[in-house]
């Protein structure tokens, strides 16, 4: 049914693929679609964070090794195909003030240079549709912002023939999305774990999800018969994720009872749409058309740039700063590490669920 479509996602390291939208990448795969995955980075600064194989020397050796080990074996799970972009991991810098990024690392490449890596994948993978991070890359790690920005550069240069013109013919995805996490999943989950006289992993973070930017999420896919592929691929990433962890505490029928879709928000459509949708390519020409429209140039403003038809509504920039401010406020809780993972290396397994 889904024959000759492909479906690009966009992560900024190993295991990111296996938390955001890997049950629909998952169910994807199984309706035909060719799927690949991208990871910007090797993940060279993430943190063992499974406390049962902290400080094993093996491990600790080489964990870039391992950590393409447990990447190859997620990707195996999903069943989608995968690229290293071959950035080197930013790390997630704490202290106050904060330490420099460190030399060389993918936050700190030229835009250019991560543009035009990213280019040559779209132009020889030739996607209909691409899945990346929001602005504030779902949560404000320096990995995860610069993928967005590099992931809507590429958007925007991958169709012109005028930019990087040694990096393959043009090709123009359609649409571009953000993974996303919705308000409703978390506050549906939270209750309904209640309800059923469990303990909510989520009890502090509902509390703060209004300081959190709304943000314009209409596309459900429906994919809970690949929460377990979801979870498995997750597993894989051994090293960065406790199996005891909050990630796995809410029951996978009660998931699929209460939420049984992956969101996302439509950033930018080139063909029109209808929201709410429930399919990353809704909208879009049958496969053997489509690929006609996306080698055909598309609509430029008088700068260059692309006029999409439907472009996301981007939160108001002070509300931005307001999210990330708030997530390095001592006084709220680890809200965004708590459920995205990336946590920052202290031994507090509690907030320490998927990193990297
Ligand atoms: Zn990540």
């Amino acid at each position: 049914m889904s024959d000759g479509l492909r479906l690009m996602a966009v992560h900024a390291h190993p295991d990111d693929e296996s938390s955001k939208g890997a049950a629909a990448t998952a169910k994807y795969v199984a309706d035909g679609v060719d799927v690949l995955v991208v990871s910007c980075t090797g993940g060279e600064r993430g943190d063992v964070l499974n406390p049962s194989m902290q400080h094993d020397p093996k491990i600790e050796r080489d964990l870039v090794a391992v950590r393409r080990q447990e990447m190859a074996r997620a990707v195996e799970i999903l069943g989608v195909r995968h690229t290293w972009l071959g950035f080197v991991d930013s790390g997630l810098p704490e202290g106050d003030p904060l330490p420099p990024l460190p030399e060389g690392c993918f936050a700190l490449e030229p835009l250019e240079v991560a543009t035009e890596a990213l280019v040559r994948v779209i132009r020889s993978f030739r996607p209909h549709v691409i899945t990346t991070y929001d602005e504030l890359g779902g949560y404000p790690h320096p990995d995860h912002i610069m993928t967005h920005v590099v992931s809507v550069a590429a958007f925007q240069a991958a169709g012109d023939p005028a930019q990087f013109p040694h990096a393959g013919a043009p090709w123009q995805p359609q649409k571009v999305y953000y993974t996303g996490w919705s308000p409703d999943r978390l506050r549906g989950l939270h209750e309904a774990m209640l309800a059923e006289g469990l303990e909510s992993p989520y009890a502090e973070w509902v509390q703060h999800l209004d300081k959190r930017p709304v943000r314009a999420i209409h596309t459900h896919v429906e994919c809970a018969d690949y929460f377990p592929v979801r979870d498995d691929a997750l597993r894989a990433h051994a090293t960065q994720v406790d199996p005891d962890g909050n990630w796995f505490k809410v029951p996978l029928e009660l998931q699929r009872r209460v939420h049984p879709t992956e969101d996302y928000e439509l950033a930018q459509s080139l063909v029109p749409v209808t929201l709410p949708e429930n399919d990353l390519f809704a909208g879009l020409p049958e496969a053997g058309a489509l690929d006609e429209v996306c080698r055909t140039a598309a609509a430029r403003d008088s700068d260059g740039e692309l006029v999409p038809v439907y472009r996301s509504p981007v939160p108001a920039q002070e509300d931005v700063v307001a999210a990330a401010e708030g997530s390095e406020d001592e006084s709220a809780p680890e809200e965004v590490t708590q459920v995205e993972g990336h946590a920052d290396g202290d031994d507090d397994a509690d907030r320490s669920e998927v990193a990297s």
